[in-house]
């Protein structure tokens, strides 16, 4: 039966199945007292077992046919048996244990790259979150939080082209802290800046989601006040002028005082977009000639 097992497993091409088969074959030969036919069975039966990497099998027969031998009192090759059955146990277990070290290997190699993965989001993410500070630091007036001069002048191109299109008719605001240097000189540079910090507040608070404020640079600010009607731009920079006056900046500084000068002009009949800049300039200095604290609307050669 075992023949024809061994058999009917070679030709299934199951070369595992018939080497067990054959392996059993040998050994039922062997005990049957039937050794030379046995041993030939079992002999290239373990070799093939061997070359298919399995040493368990052959170690197994080799284990069996020492008691086997043992029982008969056949010492010479129950101990042949047992010699080779410990040699092919040992070259087993030194196997086992390579591939256990392998595995070992294999883990902490995983383990390295996943904790390196980890490493790369976690570096992904900080540069994300470095470049989008680095974005908003290019657009941002660090010191109030408002668009800067880059940004404002991005803007004002936008509003400008609206403009000139028909599409928006909006104020230009020129903003200009009055005596600033003197704030500095008598108070100090930090409670300069608080000021700036607190004007830039003031102006955010004053204004619409639509309108656009930003820090041009000093103590200049510019808005632009989105104004349909003619009226809203001048209604801001009056409460802004009168917010400002009346602010109460003592908070900062023994008998500080804080007022602005302020420009504007609307944007019509206008070519180059410089041309507004110049318009609510020359109002800004209209403002600062007459007495400062105050607000001046261009009106062509009026100002
Ligand atoms: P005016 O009424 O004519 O505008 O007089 P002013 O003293 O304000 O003159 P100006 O606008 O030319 O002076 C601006 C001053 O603002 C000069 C500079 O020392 C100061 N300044 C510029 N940037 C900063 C800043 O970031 N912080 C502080 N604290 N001061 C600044
Ligand atoms: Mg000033």
């Amino acid at each position: 039966d075992l023949a024809t097992a061994a058999d009917d497993a070679a030709r299934g091409g199951f070369t595992l199945r018939e080497v067990q088969a054959r392996l059993e074959l040998g050994y039922h030969l062997v005990a049957a007292g039937r050794d030379k036919e046995g041993m030939a069975t079992l002999l290239p039966a373990m070799q093939r077992a061997e070359e298919l990497g399995d040493l368990r099998r052959p170690a197994d027969a080799h284990e069996r046919l020492s008691a086997l031998y043992e029982k008969r009192s056949d010492y010479q090759p129950a101990l042949m048996h047992h010699k080779r059955f410990v040699e092919v146990k040992s070259r087993l277990d030194g196997r086992l244990s390579e591939q256990r070290a392998r595995l070992y290997e294999a883990r902490k190699e995983l383990q390295r790259l996943r904790s390196q993965t980890e490493d790369l989001h976690q570096r992904a993410r900080d540069l994300e979150q470095s470049r989008s500070s680095l974005e908003r630091l290019a657009l941002e007036d660090e010191l109030t939080g408002l668009a800067n001069r880059r940004a404002f002048t991005k803007e004002f191109e936008q509003w400008c082209a609206q403009a000139r299109a028909g599409d928006l008719q909006f104020g230009l605001v020129a903003i200009d802290i009055d005596e600033f240097k003197e704030i500095n000189d008598q108070h100090s540079h930090l409670t300069g800046d608080a000021v700036l910090r607190q004007l830039g507040q003031l102006i955010r608070a004053n204004l619409r989601d639509t309108d656009f404020a930003a820090r041009l640079g000093g103590d200049e600010f510019a808005l632009l006040i989105a104004d349909s009607e003619h009226g809203a731009a001048v209604a801001a920079v009056e409460r802004l002028v009168s917010v400002v006056r009346g602010w109460n900046w003592a908070e900062f500084g023994d008998g500080l005082a804080v007022t602005l000068s302020v420009g504007l002009c609307e944007s019509t009949d206008f070519g180059d977009s410089n041309e507004l800049v110049q318009r609510a300039d020359e109002a800004l200095y209209a403002s600062k000639r007459t007495g400062r604290d105050r607000y001046s609307v261009w009106e062509g050669d009026r100002a």
